[in-house]
């Protein structure tokens, strides 16, 4: 037997629902803050991910699924949606024209990575990116946006991290002081940290594996290595958040596994154990020289990127339902051929009229048919048989009321959008009232 490949899962009808709910909620948060969608390629050139041999992240150097195709090009199954929107930003020229440009994705993700709950080799992200003045207040339009789809969608159990890298010259200081140090204590840091030193030594203070060591944690601080300018930056970042009512806590080892990162990072939690420590819904921050480096003019950007996969898993976990059951306006079930092929016309031109219906195409007995009704949660069952069909007639069962009714065929179509409105018991409540 044919089987997933290790790190997808597949997301059955069932579960669709919620993740086309979720989209659609992301869609209307994206629309309230002005943020445009973008639909980039699911593969980019190898460059436009692997632009640096220093870059240290595992995910461009251990990570990406990279093939040749075959007209011999390098290519890359994207790992995030940063690099390919700026790409398409800078060859499409949108700064033209555009003070600020704010957009937004949704789609695969591919990383070579080992699977555990949360993480996977494909996943989704959504993500948003402004293009625009190196302003603070965009840094907080990112961040409150990301606040805004988790009340909407009712998730209350997060947390936002936040902290900044300074700037270029800033981050240089630090960099050298950070080499110095760690130099010192090199022989009690994990292996990986022996390359980070070279490569990225900002780096070593988000290393899982020396969380806890003393060396991580008195290490010196971005702080005190700040200059004026990035200093000012990230002081005006956390005030326009506690003016909006943010809440957040200030992280000095928060630095992101991304290279590219500048002045503000961010990743906002889901506070569970349930993810262990892939608990991490949303991780962004600013970049002001990604533009440039790919070619573009020198326009700072910020963004973010929510790992869709765990905001189910964590939606899920609070048992929080953002889609109501499924359910249909009618279903058909009838006795004898000529009532059946009948019943194809009549429930075609019922959909053209707006209802959701389907009918029963097995030649099952009766009763099976009235249960394919309810496993499809009708809220009317409608019976043909050949003495209704040859009267012109149909019985309609209202499966709430359980009341039932003869009506002429004619009839049928105003009678179930008249009744799709008045649910004896509940007002309607237990279906949908409008038939869009
Ligand atoms: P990153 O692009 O690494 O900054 O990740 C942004 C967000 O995407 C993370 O906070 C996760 O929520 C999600 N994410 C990243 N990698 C994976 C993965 N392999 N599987 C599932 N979600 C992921």
């Amino acid at each position: 037997m044919l089987t997933k490949p290790k790190g997808t899962y597949d997301v059955l009808p069932a579960d669709s629902r919620i993740w086309a709910k979720l989209e659609q909620v992301i869609r209307k948060i994206c629309a309230l803050a002005n943020y445009e969608e973008i639909r980039t390629p699911i593969f980019e050139q190898y460059e436009t991910f692997h632009r640096d041999d220093s870059d240290s992240s595992d995910m461009v150097n251990k990570e990406t699924y990279d093939f040749i195709d075959r007209g011999e090009r390098k290519m890359t199954l994207r790992p995030e949606g940063t690099a390919g929107c700026v790409r398409a930003y800078v060859e499409n020229k949108l700064y033209v024209n555009n003070k600020v440009t704010k957009l937004f994705y949704f789609g695969p993700m591919f990383r070579y990575e080992r699977q555990q709950k949360g993480r996977y080799r494909q996943f989704s992200q959504f993500g948003l990116e402004a293009y625009g003045p190196k302003s603070p207040l965009l840094d907080v339009d990112i961040i409150s946006t990301a606040c805004m789809l988790l009340k909407a969608v009712g998730l209350n159990k997060i947390r936002v991290r936040i902290n900044t890298l300074g700037d270029k010259e800033s981050r240089q200081n630090y960099r050298d002081v950070l080499v110095d140090y760690f130099s010192q204590h090199i022989d009690e840091l994990c292996e990986d940290c022996h390359t980070r030193l070279a490569k990225n030594p900002l780096r070593i203070l988000d290393c899982k594996v020396d969380k806890d060591n003393p060396v991580l944690i008195n290490a010196p601080k971005i702080n005190d290595y700040l200059n004026d300018v990035s200093k000012e930056h990230f002081a005006k970042v956390l005030a326009e958040l506690d003016n909006l009512g943010i809440d957040y806590v200030v992280d000095e080892h928060l630095v992101r596994g991304l290279d590219y990162y500048s002045d503000t990072v961010f990743e906002i939690e889901y506070e569970s154990d349930v993810l262990g420590n892939q608990n991490v819904l949303c991780a962004g921050g600013r970049y002001n020289d990604l533009v440039k480096d790919l070619g573009g003019p020198e326009i700072p950007g910020v963004g973010l990127a929510f790992g869709v996969d765990r905001l189910i898993l964590a939606l899920a976990n609070e048992n929080i339902q953002i889609v109501k059951p499924k359910y249909l306006h009618a279903f058909l079930i009838t006795l004898g051929q000529s009532a059946k092929e009948f019943g194809l016309k009549l429930i075609y031109n019922m959909r053209l009229a707006g209802l959701m219906c389907d009918m029963s195409y097995a030649s099952d007995s009766l009763k099976a048919q009235f249960k394919e009704a309810d496993n499809n949660n009708s809220m009317f069952t409608l019976i043909l048989g050949e003495d209704e069909l040859a009267n012109k007639t149909i019985n309609v069962k209202n499966n709430h009321t359980k009341e039932q009714v003869t009506i002429s065929l004619d009839e049928l179509l105003g009678y179930l959008i008249k009744n799709l409105n008045t649910c004896h018991n509940c007002g309607g409540n237990c279906h949908e009232k409008s038939t869009n």
